[in-house]
């Protein structure tokens, strides 16, 4: 396993056109930790991920993963450098089987004996997923393709995952067994960085949080301390 590290943004700004999405955005996920980003609908959310990601053009001060400058780093390497990704929608390959599927997020570190360990400490942590392996991703539900696609992702042996809604559009049950994977994930030491709209589901899996308002950072804490914020129980928590 691969030492945890910290990963550093400084002032990262994405534009669309003369849309400014992320203004000046810094913020760190030390070692370990998990940190999750709140925000309402457009807030730049998932434009910040995928800024991080090198997804989409963006200026940023300063990108680091431990000592390492990420700034120049394509997005096709970044899985090379420890950071794993999980895209909004899920984004799984519906016409392939769930195992090709799996396989597919190891392509970064070539199939070898350490593959067929890795798959099946993936379907240790998501039983459904070794059941189904020989059936169509398109066949899951949406609650097993998200399982997919954070299995997908933990192929490449990530230090640090960036999920972006892994909740959406599911159920409160399939919500509940997305906070218990996150959370064992980050017993065993991987560093998360979480987006979502669901601010009850992040206060459950992350230590710390920023609130993103139109770009920008809007109060940041303690998980702790925001899930008890007047205002963050009003406008995130409907309290
Ligand atoms: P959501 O929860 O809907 O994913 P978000 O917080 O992730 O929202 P972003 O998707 O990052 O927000 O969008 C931030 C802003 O940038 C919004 O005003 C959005 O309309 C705008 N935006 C996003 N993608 C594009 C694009 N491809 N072209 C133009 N504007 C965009």
């Amino acid at each position: 396993t691969q030492t945890a590290a910290t990963l550093t943004v400084e002032n990262l700004t994405v534009h669309y056109g003369g849309v400014c999405a992320v203004r000046d955005l810094s913020f760190a996920v030390p070692a370990g930790d998990a940190v999750g980003v709140i925000g309402a609908n457009g807030a730049g959310k998932t434009s910040t991920l995928k800024a991080v990601m090198g997804l989409i053009p963006r200026t940023v001060g300063a990108l680091r993963f431990g000592d390492v400058d990420l700034s120049r780093v394509s997005a096709r390497d970044m899985v090379r450098h420890g950071i794993g990704y999980v895209p909004e929608g899920r984004h799984v390959f519906p016409g392939l089987p769930v195992e090709k599927n799996l396989l597919l997020g190891a392509y970064a570190r070539r199939w070898n004996a350490e593959t067929r360990t890795t798959l099946d400490e993936v379907y240790a942590l998501f039983p459904v997923l070794g059941e189904m392996r020989a059936r169509l991703a398109g066949a899951l539900s949406g609650g097993q393709q998200q399982m997919l696609a954070i299995g997908r992702a933990l192929m490449s042996h990530p230090r640090l995952l960036l999920l972006d809604e892994p909740s959406m559009g599911l159920s409160p049950k399939l919500v509940e067994d997305i906070v218990a994977v996150l959370q064992r994930l980050r017993a065993e030491g991987l560093g998360i960085l979480l987006v979502e709209q669901n601010a009850k589901l992040t206060f459950e899996v992350t230590n710390r949080c920023l609130v993103v308002d139109n770009g920008e950072v809007a109060m940041t804490g303690t998980s702790g301390q925001l899930r008890r914020d007047p205002r963050v129980r009003r406008i995130y928590l409907g309290l």
